[in-house]
């Protein structure tokens, strides 16, 4: 026996989905406040364009995102993070560290998603395998072991063709600089390909018409 085309039908409830994306939203929503917060620098902003976090402090709604493949990270993030949880790391860890900018205290948050002795874990999701590792991503990795005082970052990376990892060794950063670029939104776009790949791109009056592919 086999199924019939009048056995399946698209759902009308979409009961599964429905809890999924209203999950999203309520992490999203939990977030409103913090993302609209100028004292507030989160790690992946010092190594972004930095309209994009005036942008968003503008137009937080905007920075929601229900889509397939940032949907598959997530998923990825989880698995890999529950494997490494069993091995001993610890998970998920958050940490906030303040930054005196000419009199003004800033907080930069961020949180690493495994910590193992002396190491720690960064996972990274991409359609595609070209140009890895990429440059945002090891100086991400480089400012998680400088605030956390630890000497490895691992970075792994999982895409449809590729699932490869790199170690990257602690080195000093120009802190004061990247918050600079940052809080004075000096640096748009900060890569030639973040563009294309920017929520803000109809927003945006830098936006950058024909950028490169990653
Ligand atoms: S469109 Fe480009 S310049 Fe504008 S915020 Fe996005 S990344 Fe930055």
């Amino acid at each position: 026996m086999f199924a019939s085309p009048e056995d399946i039908q698209v759902s009308t409830s979409n009961r599964i989905l429905k809890v999924l994306y209203l999950n999203k939203l309520k992490e999203h929503e939990e977030r409103l406040l913090e993302l609209q917060d100028e004292k507030i620098i989160y790690v992946s902003d010092l190594v972004s364009c930095s309209h994009k976090r005036v942008l968003r402090r503008h137009y937080p709604e905007v920075y929601f995102q229900f889509e397939p493949v940032p949907f598959l990270g997530t998923l990825a993030h989880i698995g890999l993070e529950k494997t490494l949880e069993e091995q001993g790391l610890k998970i998920e860890e958050e940490f906030q560290v303040p930054f005196d900018l000419e009199g003004t205290i800033y907080t930069i948050k961020g949180r690493v998603d495994a910590r193992g002795e002396n190491f720690i874990v960064e996972i990274k999701t991409s359609r595609s395998d070209q140009g890895i590792p990429r440059l945002h991503h090891v100086l991400q990795l480089q400012l998680y072991c400088m605030f956390l005082e630890v000497e490895e970052g691992i970075l792994i990376y999982v895409t449809p063709s590729r699932v490869a990892e790199y170690s990257v060794k602690r080195t000093d950063i120009d802190l004061r600089t990247l918050v600079e670029e940052t809080v004075m939104d000096l640096r748009h776009p900060r890569w030639e390909w973040e563009c294309k790949y920017c929520p803000f791109l109809k927003l945006c009056g830098y936006a950058v018409k024909k950028p490169k592919n990653r």
